[in-house]
């Protein structure tokens, strides 16, 4: 067998296009522009290149992008006082801070101060809450952008057998989550998970978010497995790869995603998504209640 190799790279601008069309309606209907505001603390060199792609891909569908730089030395309290400030913005619809911040920083009471109702990265308690439960308002974008690729190739969860390698609060957690609401039935592995392969090789579906390159060889992958390898490790030599070995992998799978090229390009699509959704919301007045601290409607 060869797997088909997902294109997250086609499926992104098809949404991206989508996107392109909502920010159009808003525009025509409200006079008012999506706007995400991106705040970012230091110089990490990969943190400066992802801020770099989301405000680019926020101009390229239409999206107001506001970007704010902070010192690594900078007071926390400072930072909050942005965020508070944006959260009472009308013309922010989405606010979000790259991560990781510097280890001084407490990055839950950071994530904590940004309006629910703005959480376009969907970390706010309320939103992990709503992942719990049923219907939360942002999904976390690396696995929503996970489920659009499945959705896309048509590929059923009910019922199905998907172990997700990784439980972090970002990506395996919520993917697990995520997928249990579709009615997957879901093993979670992680750093001390005994004999990793005793579970992967039950997978219909596996979604491997460790961040472990080679992790995943051929002989832990049942053949026609769908495999979905959200990692992204830089070698030594410059090479971006991730955690499944995916020229072994792909001979026994049905469907793999590469690295780069799958997951990746999904993740900024869906923050897209979900900072277009925010003002949709706000367009119609559909506001979480009990967390809201969306200012009222300006009417002009
Ligand atoms: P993280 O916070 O470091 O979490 C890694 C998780 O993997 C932890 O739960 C850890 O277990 C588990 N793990 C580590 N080594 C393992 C092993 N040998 N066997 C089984 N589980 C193992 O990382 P993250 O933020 O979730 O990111 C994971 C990977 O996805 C990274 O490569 C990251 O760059 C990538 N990523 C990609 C995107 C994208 O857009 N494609 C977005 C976000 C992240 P413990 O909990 O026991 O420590």
């Amino acid at each position: 067998m060869t797997a088909k190799i997902i294109d997250g790279v086609a499926v992104a601008k098809k949404i991206r296009d989508d996107c392109r069309g909502r920010v159009q309606r808003i525009v025509a209907q409200s006079g008012t522009r999506p706007g995400l505001a991106v705040i970012i603390v230091g110089s990490d060199p990969a943190s400066q290149i992802y801020v770099r792609n989301k405000i680019r891909a926020c101009a390229n569908v239409g999206i107001e992008s506001l970007r704010f730089d902070y010192p690594a030395d900078v007071n926390q309290d400072a930072v909050i006082d942005r965020i508070t400030r944006l959260n009472d913005d009308p013309a922010v619809h989405g606010i979000l801070v790259q991560l990781p911040l510097p280890p001084s920083f407490d990055m839950a009471r950071i994530l904590h101060s940004i309006s629910a109702d703005k959480d376009v990265d969907g970390f706010h308690l309320y939103n992990v809450g709503g992942l719990v439960v049923g219907g939360t308002v942002f999904p976390p974008c690396t696995p929503y952008g996970v489920l659009k690729l499945l959705e896309h190739e048509h590929i059923a969860l009910e019922g199905r057998n998907v172990v997700v390698v990784g439980a972090s609060n970002i990506v395996g957690k919520p993917m697990a989550l995520m997928l249990m609401q579709h009615e997957a039935t879901v093993s979670i592995c992680h750093a001390k998970t005994r004999d990793l392969a005793q579970f992967t090789i039950l997978a219909d579906i596996l979604v491997v978010a460790a961040g472990y390159p080679n992790l995943i060889q051929p002989e832990m992958v049942r053949t026609g497995a769908v495999v979905i390898d959200v990692g992204i490790n830089r070698l030594g030599d410059g090479r971006l790869v991730g955690d499944v070995n995916f020229d072994g992998v792909a001979a026994k799978a049905s469907y793999i995603t590469p690295v780069p090229g799958g997951v990746g390009p999904m993740t900024v699509s869906m923050l897209l998504v979900n900072t277009i959704t925010s003002c949709e919301r706000w367009q119609q007045q559909t506001f979480v209640p009990i967390f809201s601290k969306f200012p009222a409607r300006v009417t002009k």
